[in-house]
């Protein structure tokens, strides 16, 4: 029988709607705190590969997921004036298609129903002041003056996470040189998978996110000093750079950005979080442990991936130091591997973008290809 009969999650997120519906389904009671009193997710999409509907599966909410969103196949990868060149993407998994995109509040909502569905507390507004971890349980103060306790702390309340900060000690997200510039459209006729179009100075892709949806991604180099984009500057930047892609879905959508409230642009940081990403009763998962850029369109799989490992252990293991320990050998590995790969590609990424040579043996497409491999293995 488990050691933990009650949990609580900072972060509602992917990775703690994850981690609560999957606990509930375990039998261990859940509670999540949120900071935000109301989820206020952005509606651009998210890319989920066969592993994330995988664990998705193992949350009951695969099939919804892809009934609200859009599978498809491999990603097509074109020249800027859509010769397509090559595919990428996993494999299928049994019944799981290379990719689901789905729109990041539509995967919101699908994972918050589920926690619902299946008893997870949830207080809104609030988040962790104080936390006394001790050997056998987590004594908690709360931002609006209440406390409780509890067999395990489950920080996942992202890249900037106060969990960490708390526990782990300070860690500073690393700035990439890179930013994603992002916007959704109504989806063009014939658009039937995943592309991207590689440019001279930037790389693009339009993702299915519903029947009707799709979302642009457009990857640029902004320079080392993060610089911070005023308002006015957000759509003629984006089509400045959409300027060199000839592909006619590049053309077509175009000219719909008008609104600078739709451009959702994000500067990318990195961070992984030394091992181990536990003490006493106090656990990392999702990007408050290993923050990877999005090159290879992984980060909320792996959240996924954490929550559903960290309480298939709670379950059958009666000893909570052996779970985590568990935890970490099954998961810091694989997590390390995306964040490393990720941050390989980009600086290869942006030498091309500079003009300057790869290392030798250097080859993105295989050294993609084969990391998506690895993913499909078993967790
Ligand atoms: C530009 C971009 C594109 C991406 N594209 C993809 C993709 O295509 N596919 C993919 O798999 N991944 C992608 N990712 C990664 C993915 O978004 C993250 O890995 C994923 O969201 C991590 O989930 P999380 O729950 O750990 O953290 P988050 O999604 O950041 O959630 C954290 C939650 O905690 C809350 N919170 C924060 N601080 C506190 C606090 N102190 N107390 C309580 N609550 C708090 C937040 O409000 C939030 O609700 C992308 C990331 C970026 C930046």
């Amino acid at each position: 029988m488990s050691a933990a009969k009650k949990v609580l999650i900072v972060g509602g997120g992917i990775g703690g709607l994850s981690a609560g519906i999957a606990l509930c389904r375990a039998g261990i009671a859940a509670e999540i705190v949120e900071l935000q009193s109301e989820f206020n997710v952005y509606g651009v999409g998210i890319i989920q590969q066969a592993n994330a509907l995988r664990a998705l599966d193992a949350l009951g909410v695969a099939d919804e997921a892809m009934r609200r969103g859009s599978p498809y196949g491999k990603v097509k990868m074109c020249a800027p004036h859509g010769f397509q060149f090559g595919e990428t993407g996993t494999p299928p998994i049994g019944r799981f298609p290379s990719h689901n995109g789905i729109s990041r509040k539509i995967l919101h909502d699908v994972l918050y129903e589920a926690a619902q569905e299946n008893g997870v507390v949830f207080r809104m507004g609030i988040t962790v002041e104080h936390i006394n971890n001790q050997p056998d349980q987590v004594e908690v103060q709360f931002t609006d003056g209440s406390s409780g306790t509890y067999d395990l702390l489950i920080g996942a309340d992202g890249v900037n996470s106060k969990v960490r900060n708390l526990i782990f000690g300070q860690f500073t997200p690393r700035y990439i040189n890179a930013s994603v510039w992002r916007f959704a459209f109504p989806r063009p006729a014939g658009l039937e998978t995943g592309y991207m179009y590689f440019g001279k100075k930037t790389k693009l892709g339009l993702i299915p996110m519903t029947a009707d949806t799709i979302y642009m991604f457009v990857v640029s180099s902004e320079g080392e000093d993060n610089p911070f984009i005023p308002e006015e500057e957000l759509v003629p930047r984006l089509k400045a750079y959409l300027e060199e892609y000839s592909a006619p879905f590049v053309q077509e959508v175009l000219p719909q950005i008008t609104d600078p409230k739709g451009v959702i642009y994000r500067p990318l940081e990195t961070l992984m979080t030394p091992a181990p990403w536990y003490k006493n009763r106090v656990v990392l998962i999702g990007d408050s442990a290993h923050a990877t850029i999005p090159q290879l369109g992984s980060g909320a799989a792996l959240a996924i991936e954490d929550a559903v490992v960290l309480a298939e252990l709670l379950e059958k293991e009666s000893a909570i130091s052996s779970v985590l320990e568990q935890y970490m050998e099954r998961r810091y590995e694989r997590c390390k591997l995306v964040v490393d790969v990720s941050n390989t590609l980009s600086e290869w990424e942006q030498m091309e973008w500079k003009g300057l040579p790869l290392p030798e043996g250097a080859n993105m497409g295989a050294l993609m290809g084969k990391t998506l491999m690895v993913l499909t293995q078993p967790i």
